[in-house]
Formats: C-alpha cells, sequence, structure tokens
C-alpha cells in the first residue's frame, strides 16, 4: 500500500513497503530507492552518476540529490561550504532522516574563532556549535525559553541568534526576517491568551507586552500594532480592558481615556 509519508512545497515522499518515491515538484522528477530494514538506509535506485551519488538537475539546483533533499525538506538554502553529510556513512542513502549539516572539525573551530573575534563574542564562551544555530534558526515553532532550555542558554541568547545579531557569519540564510518574527510573537501571544485569558495565568512576555500596550496612549492602535507585530483588534481589547483583565488592571483604559483617545484630544485634535 502507498502512503505519503511527507509534503511540502517542494518534495511528495511516499513509502509502498521497503520502496521509497520522491516526487521532485520542481522538475517533476520521481526518484526511487529502496530501504534497507536493519539500517533504515534508503539506497538510492535511480539518479546515480558514475560515483554512486544520486544527482539532479532542477530549475533551482543541480548537484547531489542527498544535498538536494535535505535543503527542500528542511526548505531552507545554505551556503556551499556547508556539506550535507550522511549520519549513517552510506553514500548511496538519501533518508532524510540520516543527513545533517556539517563541514569538517577545523572549519568549525576555524570559523567560531574568527567569528567570535569579530562580532566580539568572546566573552559569552558559547557552548554552541553551526550546526546549533542552524536548528535554532529553523526551529520556528519552540519559544525562546523552551530552546534556552534545550541549549542551556539565555531565551535572550536564542533570540539574538534567530535574529541574527550574533553568528551573523553562519548560516545567514536562515535569518529570521521581521516579519516572520512579527508573526511568531503574534502567535506565541495568541497561544498563551488562549490557554491564560480566562485562568488569569500571566506569561512573563504577555504580561509585558499588556503594560507596554496599555501604557502608550498615544499610538493608534493600527500603529502599536504594527510595532509590536499584533493586529489592532488585539491592541483595542487589550487596552480596553476587553481581554487580560487580570493583568496589569490597573492600567486598563478609563472611559474617560477611551473617550479622550477616541477624540484625539490626547493629542490636541478636535473632531469636527
Ligand atoms: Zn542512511
Amino acid at each position: 500500500m502507498t502512503n505519503l509519508i511527507f509534503e511540502n512545497k517542494w518534495l511528495k515522499v511516499y513509502k509502498d513497503g521497503a520502496f521509497i518515491g520522491v516526487e521532485v515538484l520542481e522538475s517533476g522528477a520521481v526518484v526511487f530507492a529502496k530501504e534497507d530494514v536493519e539500517t533504515g538506509c534508503w539506497n538510492i535506485l535511480s539518479h546515480r552518476n558514475k560515483t554512486g551519488y544520486g544527482f539532479i538537475t532542477t530549475k533551482s539546483y543541480r548537484g547531489n540529490l542527498h544535498r538536494y533533499f535535505y535543503l527542500k525538506h528542511n526548505d531552507i538554502e545554505l551556503p556551499r561550504d556547508v556539506v550535507i553529510r550522511h549520519k549513517c556513512d552510506n553514500r548511496f542513502c538519501i533518508c532524510l532522516d540520516h543527513l545533517e549539516t556539517g563541514s569538517n572539525k577545523e572549519n568549525i573551530m576555524d570559523r567560531d574563532s574568527r567569528g567570535r573575534t569579530a562580532k566580539g563574542v568572546t566573552a559569552n564562551k558559547s557552548k554552541l556549535t553551526e550546526k546549533n544555530i542552524l536548528e535554532i534558526r529553523i526551529n520556528k515553532t519552540d519559544s525562546h525559553s523552551k530552546l534556552g532550555g534545550v541549549y542551556e542558554v539565555s531565551p535572550e541568547m536564542i533570540s539574538n541568534i534567530r535574529h541574527g545579531k550574533f553568528w551573523t557569519h553562519v548560516h545567514a540564510d536562515v535569518i529570521w526576517t521581521p516579519e516572520f518574527s512579527s508573526q511568531f510573537k503574534t502567535a506565541a501571544l495568541e497561544k498563551v491568551g488562549k490557554k491564560s485569558g480566562e485562568n488569569s495565568g500571566c506569561s512573563k512576555l504577555t504580561n509585558e507586552l499588556v503594560k507596554a500596550i496599555r501604557i502608550n496612549k498615544i499610538d493608534s492602535h493600527t500603529q502599536l500594532g504594527k510595532t509590536l507585530g499584533l493586529n489592532d483588534r488585539t491592541i483595542k481589547l487589550v487596552r480596553y480592558g476587553e481581554t487580560w483583565k487580570e493583568c496589569h488592571a490597573d492600567l486598563i483604559w478609563t472611559q474617560e481615556e477611551i473617550a479622550e483617545f477616541v477624540t484625539g484630544k490626547h493629542r490636541g485634535w478636535t473632531l469636527k
């Protein structure tokens, strides 16, 4: 029986017993492989060149198939000098779980030290490797705090890495864009809001945001929303105390403040 086991905008991966079929959506090619039940390796059957490596040409790419799979599976791009290596040491394998990024050790250490000196992170004595940096940036679901726990660094450090303040010299292409950052913040707020809005749990992030939103009596809902990556309705509800009643309740806007804001009196406007 054929099962679709992975799908994104680049690849569709099917499995039928021990046989694997990977549809390369960009070119329409289908790559075949067979699973080795003992090792879990997907040994490539089609698209092999003389050296045994899978090889593929598409509109955007020409080169080793396992590299193409890794990049498209994770939907990322990587500089040429970041190699994709086989964890299983089997060069015929295209199993997505068996692939990882790497360079030779000297190369990594060399660049680490260069990077630290150049970026002034010497004092930080970071234990993170290039691979970690990539993992941190391509992870777009876990919070800064959660990942901070995993890698034993502060949430601020995770945020800085994701936003490219540190380690700018490696995996620069997966640094978070300001747009994505806003979406991430909104999603985090909504997640926490749904969970604790009713139950009075005030997470630190949200607690601070609520305060910031209510203290600001100058910007329009839309303007502030833009700055914080939230929609104007969220801003309005927070300011008027219709959500997050339990957090900074003393800062909820009073009827007078709302009236002033609406008429623009606080900025010296007058309604015609
Ligand atoms: Zn393998």
